[in-house]
């Protein structure tokens, strides 16, 4: 199933999408109720949903696209999670937490955090900050829903914890990642994590297999599957948990194959005019320009 968050009517409203991707209708519980977000509807659904009762469905315009859902806190996310990019990162010369072994793959996940205000929707605009970035680059990633919370929770039962997935773009500031040797600040400038189109549960996703591309103005940047994370999805939730209590709707976006901007020489990063594209079999597609 699919569901998005959509602008009807001046109101932000929780839908199902069909799985075309061109009709939809609003999310009801079993009285016939709507979900005040898609944040209640995780925490009051918590596992993945069986089909949602169909009304009459109307056509999705893209433009009533919203982000599926602003976290109520932090996004927590994945560094150098593929081997490629771990290289790539190594030699550009960003990785304020590099040195020697840079290139080495990590012996545990690295964990970091975006805030919630950095969520946008599809077709928003990517602002770059005047004065404060000049190195501003995209990173396409594939983000894991939360469902059921927990803690400790074991390898073996952590896809039951799985809501669904959608697809995020951790746009980071380079230059900022590099001066303040921590990554929080170049990753959570206002606006910096597209989120979208919407949740696909997670019935309908192998998640060990999933393929993603990114592309600016066209351009096939980076082209990888999930097969080729380092630490896969169950070891990323495995280790969170170990000792954060992870709550329904919390959002794991799981890291970035190589082809990011600062990976190439020189370096391509974005600039007013550009187009961000990422596809995610199965999900569908995020886009934003950036001004
Ligand atoms: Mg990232």
């Amino acid at each position: 199933m699919r569901l998005a968050t959509l602008l009807l009517d001046g109101h932000e409203t929780v839908c199902c999408v069909s799985s075309d991707g061109q009709r939809c209708w609003p999310a009801t519980d079993a009285e016939g109720a709507p979900y005040a977000s898609m944040a209640e509807l995780i925490r009051r659904v918590s596992a993945v949903p069986q089909d949602m009762p169909a009304g009459e469905t109307f056509p999705l315009d893209p433009a009533m696209l919203r982000a599926p859902l602003v976290p109520a806190r932090n996004i927590m996310c994945v560094g150098k999670n593929y081997g490629d990019h771990v290289r790539e990162f190594a030699q550009s010369g960003f990785d304020s937490s590099g040195g020697k072994g840079a290139e080495t793959v990590p012996e545990a996940p690295i964990i970091f955090t975006k805030t919630p205000e950095t969520v946008i929707g599809p077709g928003e605009p990517i602002r770059i900050p005047h004065g404060l970035s000049r190195q501003v680059d995209y990173e396409a990633e594939l983000a894991v829903v939360i469902g059921q919370g927990g803690r400790g929770i074991a390898r073996a039962a952590a896809m039951e914890h799985v809501f669904g997935f959608t697809i995020v773009n951790d746009v980071t500031a380079r230059d900022l990642q590099l001066k303040h040797g921590q990554w929080f600040l170049g990753k959570s400038i206002d606006g910096f994590c597209p989120m979208g189109p919407w949740i696909v549960t997670a019935d309908e996703l192998d998640a060990a297999n999933i393929a993603i591309q990114c592309r600016v103005n066209g351009e096939l940047r980076q082209d990888a599957t999930t097969a080729d994370l380092i630490f896969d999805i169950p070891a990323l939730i495995e280790a969170i948990s170990a000792g954060i209590t992870l709550k329904p709707g919390d959002v794991i976006a799981t890291g970035t194959p190589a082809g990011v901007g600062a990976g190439f020489t020189p370096p391509r990063f974005l600039a007013p005019g550009d187009v961000v594209t990422i596809d995610v079999a199965g999900i569908g597609r995020l886009e934003n320009g950036v001004v």
